[in-house]
C-alpha cells in the first residue's frame, strides 16, 4: 500500500479510506494509495511552511542548485524502476515511459543549473535613489497533476517552484500516483530537507480543492483540463492567490503544398499516437492545403493501418487509455462523428493478446470534418486525428484559430516568409515550424493562450512565474 509523504514520513490519510490503483493493461486493481482529505493537505501545508521558514530558505541558490543536481542524477540512476512504475500506473509503452524518466532528470537537471542564474535588476530613477529589484520565491506552492505524464509535469512544476526558492505541496492524480510518491523519496535521500516536497493523494473535489483552497498556500500551478481550471481559478480567486493553468489543446499541425512530407507525415502521426493521444499538446487536427489534399490522406491512412495498440509492457505504438472513462469518451466522440457522416478513412489495429478487460482504443483518422463540429472543436484525448482540407493561407489561419484552445501548432512549408507570417498569425503559446514538439522541450516556455491556460512552465521563464518581484527604492542623496 502506498502512504503520503509528508515532511519526510510516510504516513496513512487521516481518514484511513484508501482508492486501487487499476492497471490500465487488464483493468485490475494492483495496489492502493490513501484517500486524503482537507486535514491532510493541512498537515502537508504545515511541513511545507515549516520548512521554507526553516532549512529551505537558509540555503544559498548554488546549494539548492546542488541538490536538484543529485536528485537529478538519483533519477537516472532509478530511471528504469521510475519508468516500470508508472508504465504500469499509466499503461504507457515502455519507450514513452523511459522517456518520461529521461525527461524528469533532464528537468531538475535543467533547474539545477538555473537557480543561481536568477537574479534581479537595477533600476534608474531620480537623483540620490538606488533602485534595485529582488525575485522572492512565493513561499509554499500548491502543485496538482494529472495523470497524462505524471512524472514530466511533476519535473517541469516542482522543479522550477524548487530552483526559485519554494517549498511544495503536490497533489497528483488519483489515476497516477506512484513514480511521484518513489521521487519524493528520492529527494529526501539526497539532502532535500523535510517538508520541502511533499505529496498527498486522493480525489480532485476533495483533495485538490482543499490545496487551491488553503490559506497557506502561495500559489497554485494546475495542469488539467479547462474545466477544473476554471475550479481552482475560483477557488484560488477567493484569497487572491496567484495561479498559473496549463490546459488542455486542440493544436493543429498545418501542411502547405509545399512541405517536405517525408519528414512531416511521421511527426504528425506521432503527434497524435504518443501516449495514445493524451497528450495535451496532441497534434489533434491536421490542416491540409486543397493540392496536395488526398495525397496526404493516402498516405496518413496507410500508415495508421499499421500501427499497433496492446499491453503496455509489449511496447508498441500505442498502450491503453488511462482508465475506462476515458475509453468510453472516445467511444462517444467517435459515435458523434458518425451519426455525422464523418468518414473514418483509416484505423489502426488492436493486438489479439490485449486482455479484454483493458481499455484500449485503435487509432482513428477522419476525414473531411467540419470546423465548426465538436471532433474540430474539442479535446477528445485519444488518438483520434481530424483532417480537414483548407484553400490558401488565410484559410488555414483561419481554421487554425478557430478554436477556443491555443496551446501548440505545428507549420510544414518551405516558404521561409511564409514560416514567419504563419508563426506570427496563429494564436498559441508554441509555433513549431517543419516540426512538433508534443510535450517536449524542457528549455522552451510552455503554455497556452485562451481556454489552454495562462502563465509559462518549463524553461528559465517559469522561474518569473514561481517568483514576485519585489522593488527596493534607497534614497542615498
Ligand atoms: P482533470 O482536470 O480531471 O484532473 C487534473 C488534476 O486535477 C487531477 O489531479 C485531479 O485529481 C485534480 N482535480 C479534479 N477535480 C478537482 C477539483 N475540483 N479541484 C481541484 N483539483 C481537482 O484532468 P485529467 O483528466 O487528469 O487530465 C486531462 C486534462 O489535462 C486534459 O484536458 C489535458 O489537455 C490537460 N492537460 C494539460 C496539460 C498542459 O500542460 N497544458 C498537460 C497535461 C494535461
Amino acid at each position: 500500500m502506498q502512504l503520503n509523504f509528508i515532511g519526510h514520513h510516510a504516513i496513512a490519510s487521516l481518514s484511513g479510506r484508501t482508492l486501487p490503483v487499476i492497471d490500465p493493461s487488464d483493468g485490475q486493481p494492483f495496489d492502493e494509495i490513501q484517500r486524503s482529505d482537507a486535514r491532510d493537505i493541512d498537515a502537508a501545508v504545515r511541513a511545507a511552511r515549516a520548512c521554507f521558514d526553516g532549512p529551505w530558505s537558509a540555503l544559498s541558490a548554488a546549494e539548492r542548485g546542488r541538490l536538484l543536481m543529485a536528485l537529478s542524477r538519483l533519477v537516472a540512476e532509478h530511471a528504469d524502476e521510475l519508468a516500470a512504475m508508472e508504465q504500469r500506473d499509466c499503461g504507457k509503452p515502455t519507450a514513452q515511459a523511459r522517456a518520461d524518466a529521461a525527461a524528469l532528470a533532464r528537468y531538475f537537471e535543467f533547474y539545477a543549473g538555473a537557480c543561481d542564474k536568477l537574479h534581479g535588476q537595477t533600476l534608474p530613477y531620480q537623483h540620490g535613489y538606488s533602485v534595485l529589484t529582488w525575485r522572492e520565491p512565493h513561499g509554499v506552492t500548491g502543485h496538482v497533476i494529472p495523470w497524462n505524464y505524471p512524472m514530466q509535469i511533476f519535473g517541469r512544476s516542482v522543479g522550477g517552484a524548487l530552483a526559485a526558492g519554494n517549498c511544495c505541496v503536490v497533489k497528483p492524480s488519483e489515476d497516477a500516483c506512484l513514480s511521484l510518491l518513489r521521487v519524493a523519496q528520492l529527494a529526501a535521500d539526497v539532502g532535500f530537507p523535510a517538508g520541502c516536497i511533499n505529496i498527498v493523494t486522493g480525489h480532485g473535489h476533495e483533495v485538490g480543492d482543499a490545496l487551491a483552497r488553503h490559506p497557506g498556500v502561495d500559489h497554485i500551478s494546475f495542469t488539467g483540463s479547462p474545466r477544473v481550471g476554471t475550479l481552482i481559478q475560483q477557488a484560488a480567486a477567493e484569497r487572491h492567490c496567484p495561479v498559473t493553468l496549463e490546459l488542455g489543446g486542440k493544436s493543429p499541425q498545418i501542411l502547405f503544398a509545399d512541405a517536405d512530407l517525408d519528414a512531416a507525415l511521421p511527426v504528425v502521426i506521432n503527434a497524435i499516437v504518443q501516449n495514445a493521444g493524451q497528450t495535451c499538446s496532441a497534434g489533434s487536427r491536421v490542416l491540409i492545403e486543397q493540392a496536395i489534399y488526398d495525397t496526404v490522406l493516402e498516405r496518413l491512412g496507410e500508415a495508421f493501418t499499421q500501427l499497433r495498440v496492446g499491453p503496455a509492457a509489449l511496447d508498441l505504438d500505442l498502450g491503453p487509455l488511462i482508465r475506462q472513462s476515458q475509453q468510453q469518451r472516445v467511444w462517444d466522440f467517435l459515435s458523434d462523428a458518425q451519426a455525422s457522416h464523418i468518414p473514418a478513412v483509416a484505423q489502426g489495429v488492436v493486438v489479439d493478446d490485449a486482455p479484454e478487460s483493458g481499455f484500449y482504443q485503435a487509432p482513428v483518422l477522419l476525414a473531411d470534418v467540419p470546423a465548426t463540429h465538436r471532433l474540430a472543436q474539442e479535446e477528445v484525448f485519444g488518438p483520434v486525428l481530424a483532417a480537414m482540407p483548407f484553400r490558401d493561407e488565410d484559410h488555414a489561419v483561419e481554421l487554425a484559430n478557430a478554436t477556443r484552445f491555443g496551446l501548440v501548432a505545428g507549420v510544414w512549408t518551405q516558404g521561409g516568409a511564409r514560416q514567419f507570417r504563419m508563426a506570427r498569425r496563429v494564436k498559441s503559446g508554441q509555433v513549431f515550424i517543419n516540426h512538433y514538439g508534443a510535450g517536449g522541450g524542457v528549455e522552451l516556455p510552455f503554455g497556452g493562450v485562451k481556454s489552454s491556460g495562462h502563465g509559462r512552465e518549463k524553461g528559465f521563464e517559469a522561474l518569473y512565474g514561481f517568483t514576485t518581484l519585489k522593488t527596493v527604492a534607497v534614497r542615498h542623496g
